[in-house]
């Protein structure tokens, strides 16, 4: 369920322990011992996990006002003497209280925190409902509560002219030509996401796409991308003036033939302008580029910086991904301690994500990765 701020936060603070709704279907649904996920409003990935200790039915929220303790639903002592049920009228209308009823949901908050692994690829299998499946098993046995499913547009034939450029080189157009390359449509994967939509899986399952941003491509990225809905979409900064940075053939491409500062800039660049483009919702693994240990000279604070107040102003959220540390062996755990930092004081919202390219690294380091995020 999702929260305005005030609400939320006086459930996380204990001081509202009755949520307040119209008993629709949905409602109808829940039972004493449920758990229930309340998420900020704006913040998707703040969640509070409460369990469901008490349901009152009644038949408007008039006989509700006069039943319940209003301190425990969200309002102050002071507040309670003005509080009337018209209050809820901006939320329900009566014809809709009268036609279902309405509920106080009494609700005890779990210790439990939210743990969601926001990026992995079915890249090396079917676009079927059975290895989908067997992401969602992986989940459950980690004790995650959400997997966010996003294979890279070069999985699509659609997407297959914004890669052009890469060919010039000819360990690109080789890597280009794997069979994992351009071999579904994405309304192949849109078949596939409705048919997950029909099941009744114990976590939730998101889908979205993995897009490789440039600057030269920007324009046909939009025009692909405007004929579809995904849950999400996921920008990330894959090449450097056509050359891919994080492939084995990279050092010989671009890390023995470029200075270091020279890739970072035009990394950042890269990174600035897709966020700036305003296609996406998230930000793949901001600093991946340090995968190689190979770092600039000069200081990057400033970037970092920059780019933390751009993921603001298009209010986009910023991935903590594990892959660069189990698939990659650098030693953070994601971002680099200052990068967090800033994040953090700047105010961007963070998700935790693993870049699992298998099931079986589904939720790699997802726990660590949160424990960052506090
Ligand atoms: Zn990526
Ligand atoms: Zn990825």
């Amino acid at each position: 369920m999702r929260l305005y701020s005030d609400s939320f936060e006086k459930i996380r603070n204990g001081e509202k322990t009755i949520e307040l709704r119209l008993n629709d279907e949905k409602r109808r649904k829940i039972q004493t011992g449920d758990t229930i996920f309340f998420h900020h409003c704006n913040r998707e990935y703040d969640v509070i996990i409460c369990t469901v200790t008490g349901l009152y039915h009644f038949k408007d929220f008039k006989e509700l006002y006069r039943s319940l303790p209003l301190e425990r639903c969200g309002y102050t002592k002071e507040e309670t003497r003005n509080a009337g049920s018209e209050d809820m009228l901006k939320y329900y209308s009566l014809e809709k209280q009268k036609e279902y009823g309405v509920v106080g949901i009494e609700i005890r908050k779990n210790s439990q925190s939210y743990l969601a692994d926001c990026h992995m690829h079915l890249e090396y299998g079917d676009l079927s409902k059975e290895y989908v499946l067997q992401f969602v098993d992986e989940a459950v046995k980690k004790g995650l509560h959400e997997i966010d499913i996003l294979d890279h547009t070069h999985r699509f034939k659609e997407f297959e002219p914004c890669y052009e450029h890469l060919k010039v080189y000819a360990e690109q157009k080789e890597w280009l030509k794997q069979p994992t390359k351009f071999h579904n449509t994405l309304d192949e994967y849109i078949s596939l996401i409705d048919e997950i939509r029909q099941l009744d899986l114990p976590i939730k399952v998101k889908f979205g796409l993995e897009v490789c941003y440039t600057r030269n491509t920007e324009t046909m990225l939009r025009k692909i991308l405007s004929g579809y809905h995904f849950d999400f979409l996921t920008g990330a900064v894959h090449s450097i003036n056509s050359i891919l940075y994080d492939m084995s053939f990279s050092q010989a491409l671009l890390w023995n033939v470029y200075p270091a500062d020279q890739i970072y800039r035009d990394y950042y660049g890269a990174l600035a302008d897709c966020i700036n483009s305003g296609l996406f919702d998230r930000l793949a693994h901001p600093d991946t580029i340090k995968m190689f240990h190979i770092y600039p000279s000069y200081d990057l604070s400033e970037t970092y910086s920059r780019i933390a107040g751009l993921l603001k102003k298009q209010a986009m959220m910023a991935e903590i991904n594990t892959g660069c540390h189990y698939r990659y062996h650098h030693p953070d755990i994601g971002l680099s301690d200052e990068l967090l930092s800033v994040f953090k004081k700047e105010g961007v919202q963070l998700i935790t994500a693993s870049d699992a390219h298998r099931p079986f690294d589904v939720g790699s380091y997802i726990r660590e990765a949160a424990e960052r995020l506090k």
